[in-house]
C-alpha cells in the first residue's frame, strides 16, 4: 500500500480526507503529526495555495503529499472571501456568518460556491491539481451545529439543508472536495 501525507493542520479538513481517501486504499499520515510546519500561504488562487502547501510537505517528508486549498465565495461580496475565507473569519465564525448574511441581505443577493483545489504533490516537485466546486445559497441565519468552518451557513444548490445539517454522508458525496477527490480519483486509476 503506498502511504501519502495530508497536507493539513485543520482538523475539519483531516477528518473529510480521511473519509474521502479510504476507498483509495492509501496508508495516510497527517503533516501535523509528523510535526511538519505550515508553509505561508502567499498566493492568491486556489491552486496556487494549494501547491505550496502539499509541495512543502511532499519535499519535507520525501513522500507524496495532498492539499488542498478551499473557501466560500459569496456573490453579495464579489466573490469574497474566497482563498481569504479562513483570514475572514480570524476564528470567529459567528461574526464572519452575521457579515456574510447583512451583506446578502442588503443587496438581496444570496448565491455563493465553494471551491476545492487539491494538489497531489510528489517529493521530485511533479503536482496535480483537480479543482471542484459546490454551488449554492447562503442561509439567512446559521444552520446546524456539524461540519466545519462556514457548513452552517452554505446550502447546496438541491438541499433545503446546510452542510452542517446534512452532516458528512451527503457532504462526503457533493461537496466541492468531494468533486476534486472525485477527480483525483478517476486520474490515479487512468
Ligand atoms: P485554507 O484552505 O486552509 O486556507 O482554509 C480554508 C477555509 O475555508 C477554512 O478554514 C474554512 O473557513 C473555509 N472552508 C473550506 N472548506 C470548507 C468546508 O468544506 N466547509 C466549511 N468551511 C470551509
Amino acid at each position: 500500500m503506498s502511504r501519502v501525507i495530508i497536507a493539513t493542520h485543520n482538523p475539519g479538513k483531516l477528518k473529510e480526507f480521511l473519509s474521502l481517501l479510504a476507498p483509495l486504499g492509501y496508508a495516510v499520515t497527517s503533516s501535523g503529526e509528523l510535526g511538519l510546519p505550515e508553509p505561508e500561504e502567499t498566493a492568491d488562487t486556489f491552486p496556487g495555495n494549494a501547491r505550496i502547501k502539499a509541495l512543502a510537505a511532499a519535499r519535507a517528508s520525501g513522500l507524496p503529499a495532498l492539499a488542498d486549498d478551499s473557501g466560500l465565495s459569496v456573490a453579495a461580496l464579489g466573490g469574497a472571501p474566497g482563498v481569504f475565507s479562513a483570514r475572514f473569519a480570524a476564528g470567529d465564525y459567528p461574526a464572519a456568518f452575521a457579515r456574510i448574511i447583512e451583506a446578502a441581505q442588503a443587496a438581496d443577493e444570496w448565491r455563493a460556491w465553494f471551491t476545492c483545489a487539491l494538489c497531489l504533490a510528489q517529493p521530485d516537485g511533479t503536482t496535480a491539481t483537480y479543482i471542484g466546486q459546490a454551488h449554492g445559497r447562503i442561509a439567512p441565519a446559521p444552520q446546524g451545529l456539524g461540519g466545519f468552518g462556514y457548513d452552517p451557513l452554505f446550502i447546496p444548490n438541491g438541499y433545503e439543508q446546510s452542510y452542517a445539517e446534512l452532516g458528512h454522508a451527503v457532504k462526503d458525496r457533493i461537496s466541492h472536495r468531494a468533486q476534486a477527490f472525485a477527480q483525483l480519483a478517476a486520474a490515479l486509476k487512468a
